[in-house]
């Protein structure tokens, strides 16, 4: 029986591409639209009479030449699909996506196939560019992503201070142990505690001395590097890992931080409220077994400058 093309069926097909909630676009081998479906047409603004015959990348600036061009070559040279996710490229094309305002999106985001399309002798000819919009996928990953992102860092935090809590603190204390094991750097650790916090609490109330544990926070952040790693320890107990750094500037740095905080009077509902730390300074030696032995010895430093009558810095190995 011969096969004869219904020309009803041919219509049918074009409808059916023109309709389709998909950007479907035929370029030849100079890069020139041969085909620009109403998707297309609705979200570019341009019609087909704008576009055929015209080259992609006189039509849209925004498409990065080598990049796509490279893509379109592989496709006419190896007859082979390709494709490019949002992931690796938000869009191809900028289009705006018609969302509320409130929507974090400024753009559709899109997945885009390309696709070989053979002439009747065999040989590529044109390439198919299909044009998904992704836009509702994208940003739910987005949002999950931040949101994940966020939780990371509340767990991290110290929701009082704002400092990293004990537990992550504890982990940056065990990496910087790990690297110096490598790189021999050197590294000091200070830990020190509010001197007679209690009577604080007792005189002025807790919520008084949850302002000075706050403003001591705010000192220590003042005090040292970026790159140096602060955390809360306990209650009023603070630790900062001083990278780069032997003890000798360890003690200088500790000096530094006893004297602002002496020097400071804490404001808190009209009453004035002058506090003390004494701190404990342990240098990383490569004789030491653990995190946990090097924070020994800064706990140690600290117990001497409390015995020594407080408002004091001890480095560890080192004389009162
Ligand atoms: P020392 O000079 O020996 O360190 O004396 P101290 O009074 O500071 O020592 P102690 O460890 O006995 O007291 C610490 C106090 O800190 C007891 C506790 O009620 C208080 N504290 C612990 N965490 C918090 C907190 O988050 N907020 C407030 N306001 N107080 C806290
Ligand atoms: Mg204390
Ligand atoms: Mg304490």
């Amino acid at each position: 029986m011969e096969s004869k093309i219904d020309i009803k069926e041919i219509h049918w097909l074009m409808d059916m591409l023109q309709t389709i909630d998909v950007g479907l676009v035929v370029l030849d081998r100079d890069y020139r639209v041969q085909m620009w479906n109403s998707f297309m047409e609705n979200h570019s603004g341009l019609t087909p009479a704008h576009v055929m015959g015209h080259n992609l990348f006189s039509l849209f600036g925004e498409i990065p030449e080598a990049w796509f061009k490279r893509k379109l070559d592989m496709v006419f040279e190896l007859n082979t699909r390709s494709f490019t996710t949002w992931e690796q490229r938000p869009y191809l094309l900028k289009f705006r996506t018609y969302r509320p305002i409130s929507s974090p999106a400024e753009h559709m985001y899109q997945n885009v196939t390309l696709i070989p399309v053979g002439s009747a002798d065999g040989r590529i000819r044109h390439v198919g560019v299909i044009i998904y919009d992704v836009t509702d996928t994208a940003l739910g990953k987005l949002e999950l992503e931040s949101a994940n992102d966020q939780l990371a860092q509340l767990s991290r935090t110290d929701r009082l201070t704002g400092l990293n809590n004990r537990g992550y603190w504890e982990e940056c204390l065990q990496q910087e142990f790990a690297r110096f094991q490598r790189s021999k750097a050197a590294c000091s650790l200070i830990m020190f505690d509010i001197d007679h916090f209690k009577p604080v609490n007792d005189t002025h109330g807790h919520q008084a001395g949850d302002e000075v544990i706050r403003v001591t926070a705010a000192t220590l952040l003042n005090t040292v590097r970026t790159t140096d790693i602060a955390g809360r320890y306990g209650g009023e107990e603070f630790v900062v890992i001083l990278t780069d750094t032997d003890a000798a500037s360890a003690r200088y740095v500790a000096e530094r931080l006893r004297k602002k905080i002496e020097a400071l009077t804490v404001e808190y509902e009209g009453k004035a409220i002058d506090h003390t730390i004494s701190l404990g300074v342990a240098e990383l030696t490569p004789g030491l077994a653990s995190h946990q032995a090097w924070l020994e010895q800064a706990d140690q430093a600290l117990y001497r400058a409390k015995e020594g009558g407080r408002n004091r810095v001890v480095v560890h190995a080192e004389p009162d």
